[in-house]
Parts: structure tokens; C-alpha cells; sequence
């Protein structure tokens, strides 16, 4: 099977978000490249995840043509491609409708960095402005938005996590929802402290050697 690796992983990861609660339903949508960004592995639209097998995630060309897969791709594929197109560092997108994420977006607040753990996704996770699922406008507020950073809240919808594999995608838009509700968690009795872009720094400095262990063989 054309990708059978990456459509594998997308099923994995898919059934990951259902049982990790960052989304409800059908909602949400997970993307791979190939190692060349010539092919795009994508959900399909509006199928359920706990039933969701290698053959039902949908081949497209880096601009948007079917290549392989009986179904449709996910009604965000725009966005997912610009996101991979426009970043080399980017190979995955993950797309939630987490709890807490939403929240925010809904307030249209964006999530400020009062724990470290928002490193993952960037100094704060920025809000991309209002426009309907599957549009131009949702692709072009997304890009606009993301700068170097790897998550977006998306106004009144849900956020977005981005990364060079799967696994730092989805690692990130848990770390987004975690954040965020703590963030409503403190917002509800007081107002939380945020670390100052020397603090935030001094996290993003560390990240990269963070839990790098000796192998087996080393130690
Ligand atoms: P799809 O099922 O088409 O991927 O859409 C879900 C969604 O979250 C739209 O924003
Ligand atoms: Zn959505």
C-alpha cells in the first residue's frame, strides 16, 4: 500500500485523539508528509476514528490531488498543506477540538505563558481570526498567524499543532490543551503570573536535551 508507514501512523494517532479526549466525534484531522514532501497522508472526512483502518487515510499531491484511498480527505486539507508547504520543519498537523483550547478560542483569548510546558508549542499559542471550516480565509488566517511557532488557537473553533513528526504534533497539542486549562483553572480564582521572554528562553534553550538518556549499551 502506497505510504502504508504514514497511513498507518495517522490511524494510530487519530484513535490516539479519541482516547485522549482532545476531540469529540469525527471532529479533529491528522496529517504526515513523506520524507520528500511529495505525498500527503490525511484523514478522511467525517469518519469515525475508533474504526479507522490504513486503507481509509487519503493519498494527496502537494496540491491537493487525489493520489489514493477510496474516501474523501478531511474537509481541512487546505490548511493542512499550506502549514506543510510553508515551513520546512513542518511534516504533521494536528487538528483538535480539545476542551479547554476551544475555550479559549471561543473567548478569543490567546494563551499566555504562565507554565513552561507552552514551550512546546512557542512562546504563546496566538489566535487566528474567525472563518468557516474548510475555507481559504481559515488556510490564510492559520499561515498568517503560526509564525515560527507550532500551535494556533483557531477563534470560536479549535486549535491547530504542527511539527516535524507526528509524535511532536500530537506531543504539542496536548501540551496546548494542558496549558490552556490551567490557564481557565487560574483565571477562575485569581490571575496567573506569566514567565517573561527570559524565562520562556531559558526553557526553549533546555527543551532540545531534554530526556536525552545514555543507550543501554552506553551506560
Ligand atoms: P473532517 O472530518 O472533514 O476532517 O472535519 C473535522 C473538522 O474538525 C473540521 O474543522
Ligand atoms: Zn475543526
Amino acid at each position: 500500500m502506497l505510504l502504508f508507514e504514514e497511513r498507518r501512523a495517522v490511524t494510530q494517532y487519530a484513535q490516539q485523539l479519541l482516547s485522549s479526549g482532545l476531540v469529540q466525534g469525527t471532529s479533529g484531522n491528522i496529517s504526515v508528509a513523506n520524507a520528500n514532501k511529495t505525498l500527503v497522508a490525511i484523514t478522511p472526512s467525517g469518519v469515525a476514528y475508533e474504526d479507522m483502518v490504513p486503507e481509509d487515510v487519503v493519498v494527496v499531491g502537494m496540491q491537493g490531488m487525489h493520489i489514493d484511498g477510496r474516501l474523501l480527505p478531511s474537509s481541512e486539507l487546505k490548511f493542512h498543506l499550506a502549514l506543510i508547504k510553508q515551513r520546512p520543519d513542518i511534516f504533521a498537523v494536528v487538528h483538535t477540538h480539545s476542551e479547554n483550547a476551544t475555550a479559549m478560542a471561543c473567548l478569543r483569548w490567546e494563551l499566555p505563558p504562565i507554565h513552561y510546558l507552552i514551550g512546546y508549542a512557542g512562546m504563546t499559542v496566538p489566535l487566528a481570526p474567525y472563518a468557516t471550516f474548510g475555507s481559504q480565509a481559515l488556510t490564510d488566517g492559520i499561515c498568517q498567524t503560526i509564525g515560527d511557532g507550532n500551535a494556533v488557537l483557531l477563534a470560536n473553533h479549535g486549535m491547530v499543532a504542527v511539527g516535524p513528526t507526528l509524535k511532536s504534533a500530537f506531543n504539542t497539542a496536548q501540551m496546548v490543551e494542558y496549558v490552556a486549562r490551567l490557564y481557565l483553572l487560574t483565571k477562575s480564582v485569581g490571575d496567573p503570573v506569566l514567565l517573561s521572554p527570559e524565562e520562556m528562553k531559558a526553557v526553549l534553550e533546555k527543551f532540545p536535551t531534554y530526556g536525552a538518556q545514555p543507550t543501554r549499551d552506553q551506560s
